[in-house]
């Protein structure tokens, strides 16, 4: 058997993810001792200290495996979101309902829609599955609803809308959202990735996806608890969508892929209001900075409702990425989506914020 026999062949052909550089890897590589990342949308606040406390407590039963419905969790969001629990599934960070999706809906040859450049795990979990995606470039910046609308078939199965999308930062207002839900059959499942959802509020034209699912139960809203709650380190994220689609899609899951930590570090970030406000003004403090220098030096950049800017810089990314990783700043190259003289940075503090600014000022 030769090795192109020996792998599913939709493995073969599968594209690995570029996830943020690692401060750890940076310390080793460059010999740097103060580092700075900017590049995977971090809470630079650090995580809610009520997660920690209650990761501290459950520490000492990791050796009994989790609750498998993640019950506790799951009414809770039930109740936040007056919705059925079984509406609701936990996954091991918004990447694995991602997963999921791909896995409960796509059988080879059936089709997906997304935006490009938008979330790249999209395309990944539906080749996977031998899904064909069809990619959509951004108009104006934005997702170009009108065409997903055109390059919708009998094959279509999924569209997915980043919103806000990474990496541009920017939000489908409600009315853009109207536009596409009129427009395409009710046998379509549309994902609304709200990923930055407590950031993106804040603009008052954000579509209010629950009203959405009520009235289309082929919806799934995504969210997760690593951005604004500061969680990534333990991977939490879970989707809201109708009952068919949580039961089939708890199926797919692994059975214990919400670990206990996980569980009741989510359990305590809900109840964290102050550290999700303090997170959310700070980042939009932060934005105010680096807008007014991006202006100041006449450099486009997309209106962000993220914690994260999508910013030209008239540079080759791929050297801007190196120039500053050398003075200890990671933020995330526009190549790699081929935008080749964008940057993608997150906010950080103040501080944070102020460091890269200079940092970038000094090699432009
Ligand atoms: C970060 C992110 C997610 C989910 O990340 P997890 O850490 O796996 O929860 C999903 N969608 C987008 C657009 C993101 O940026």
């Amino acid at each position: 058997m030769n090795d192109n026999n020996l792998f599913r062949k939709e493995v073969l052909t599968l594209k690995r993810y570029v996830p943020g550089k690692p401060i750890e890897e940076v310390k080793k590589e460059l010999g740097l001792e103060d580092i700075i990342k900017l590049a995977s949308n971090e809470n630079p606040l650090g995580p809610s200290k009520k997660a920690v406390e209650a990761i501290r407590k459950e520490a000492e039963s990791i050796n009994i495996y989790p609750d498998p419905a993640a019950a506790n969790l799951r009414e809770k969001l039930a109740r936040r979101y007056d919705l059925n629990p079984q509406q609701i599934v936990i996954g091991n960070g918004g990447e694995e309902i991602i997963k999921f999706i791909a896995q409960t809906f796509i059988n080879a040859g059936d089709e997906a829609i997304m935006a490009n450049p938008s979330f790249g795990l999209y395309g990944t979990s539906v080749s996977h599955m031998g899904g064909k995606l069809v990619q959509i470039p951004l108009k104006n910046y934005k997702h170009d609803f009108e065409t997903f609308v055109q390059k919708v078939n009998d094959k279509t199965k999924l569209i997915f809308v980043c919103n806000p999308n990474n990496p541009t930062g920017n939000i489908m207002t409600s009315e853009e959202i109207e536009y596409l839900f009129n427009n395409i059959p009710e046998d379509i499942v549309v994902v609304l990735d709200e990923a930055y959802y407590d950031y993106a509020i804040k603009n008052p034209k954000y579509p209010e996806s629950l009203e959405i699912l009520k009235k289309r139960p082929n919806t799934i809203i995504l969210r997760t608890f690593s951005k604004v709650a500061g969680l990534a380190g333990v991977r939490t994220g879970y989707c809201l969508t109708s009952k068919e689609i949580a039961n089939e899609m708890t199926k797919v899951k692994g059975v214990f892929n919400a670990n206990r930590l996980a569980q009741v570090a989510a359990l305590a970030a809900l109840e964290d209001k102050e550290h999700i406000e303090k997170t959310v003004e700070l980042n939009y403090e932060a934005m105010e900075i680096m807008e007014e220098y991006f202006e100041k030096n006449n450099l486009e950049y997309i209106k962000s409702n993220s914690n994260f800017v999508f910013v030209n810089v008239n540079m080759d990314s791929r050297i801007v990425f190196q120039k500053l990783l050398e003075k200890g700043v990671i933020i995330r190259p526009g190549y790699l989506w081929n935008w080749d003289n964008w940057l993608r940075v997150s906010t950080g503090t103040i501080e944070q914020t102020q460091r890269f600014i200079e940092a970038l000022g000094e090699l432009l």
